[in-house]
């Protein structure tokens, strides 16, 4: 039993449409779904991923409007780092400076160059030339598809320990330790596929204890295969002592979510159903998708969202 990978990755923004432009319109992400947070349906919740949003392609985040910022620090994911092609780090630093976005200077980590740089709410990104990045990027956006993002390369997970983390990732989720620079540790899933197979545990005991707000990772979700996987998965970490919640239905996948020794909330998900199971491919991400014990009250959401232009074109929510 091993995950084969990373899922997804859920931030939070205090504004939608900023958030909206910056991965459609800077990073190239196609928005494949548009829904509102089952939990609070008062405020979106946005999905980026490739063409279908394929799990270790989506990023989502909670909008809540106007919400302060976090503080990123241990324990949380204190950096999401998408791949590129090996040639492609020049092509990103020219669009991001066009952008209004600084990336800081190149560096290399075990071998492989990146750029680093934030979100419109200070969220922390990286893009890694990757060695043979496989995927499928968004073909239909605004960057070239040879320069394309094709999904994640991986987390950093920003930590005051780091040992009982490394033992959950290695001797219970199927990872395998590849080393160490100075205080990064690096893993990666032992059955991924390549793309958004990293994991790096950042031993950082003396910075500032992180605070969840906008432009701070909420969770970090990992792949499993089907149902019967999950539940699986649920009754190991229970004998294992973990705290794991009930099976959630998603809709769009099914979750079981539990605190990591060091305390970043993970959650294992579903490969299935995904994005297609209620608007066809080629329309993803270009009406506002309700589930359907919500859709009773599409028109009180509709009130209260705030209005955002879509990049397909259309706008979503009606001005107050
Ligand atoms: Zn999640």
């Amino acid at each position: 039993m091993n995950v084969t990978g990373i899922h997804h990755v859920t931030a939070i923004t205090a504004d939608a449409q900023k958030n909206i432009d910056f991965y459609c319109g800077v990073l190239g992400l196609r928005l494949v779904k548009l829904t509102v947070n089952f939990d609070d349906p008062s405020s979106y919740h946005l999905y980026y991923g490739d063409e279908l949003g394929r799990p270790g392609t989506i990023l989502t985040f909670f909008a809540w409007p106007g919400a302060p910022r976090g503080i990123i620090g241990p324990p949380q994911v204190a950096a999401t780092s998408f791949a590129v092609p090996q040639n492609a780090l020049d092509f990103w630093r020219e669009r991001l400076t066009q952008k209004g976005v600084t990336p800081g200077p190149a560096v290399t980590r075990f071998g492989e160059a990146l750029l680093s740089f934030t979100d419109p709410d200070g969220m922390r990104l990286e893009i890694v030339a990757a060695d043979k990045p496989d995927g499928h990027a968004w073909a239909a956006g605004p960057v070239p598809v040879e320069h394309a993002i094709r999904g994640f390369h991986g987390i950093t997970l920003s930590e005051e320990g780091y040992e009982n983390t490394a033992s959950l990732l290695t001797e219970v989720m199927g990872f395998k330790a590849e080393g160490n620079d100075n205080n990064r540790f690096r893993f990666r899933a032992g059955a991924g596929e390549g793309l958004a197979s990293v994991v790096d545990v950042l031993c950082a005991p003396d910075a500032p204890r992180g605070g969840l707000g906008a432009g701070t990772v909420h969770h970090v979700a990992y792949r499993t295969s089907d149902d019967p996987q999950q539940l699986a998965w649920r009754k190991e970490l229970v004998r294992l002592k973990f705290n794991v919640s009930p099976v959630m239905d998603r809709f769009y996948f099914h979750s079981i979510y539990f605190r990591e020794p060091g305390g970043v909330l993970f959650e294992i998900a579903t490969d299935n159903p995904g994005f297609t199971t209620d608007e066809p491919a080629e329309e993803l991400g270009t009406t506002l998708k309700l589930p359907p014990q919500l859709e009773p009250y599409r028109a009180q959401i509709e009130r209260v969202v705030p209005p955002v232009r879509l990049p397909a074109g259309g706008v979503v929510g009606r001005a107050h």
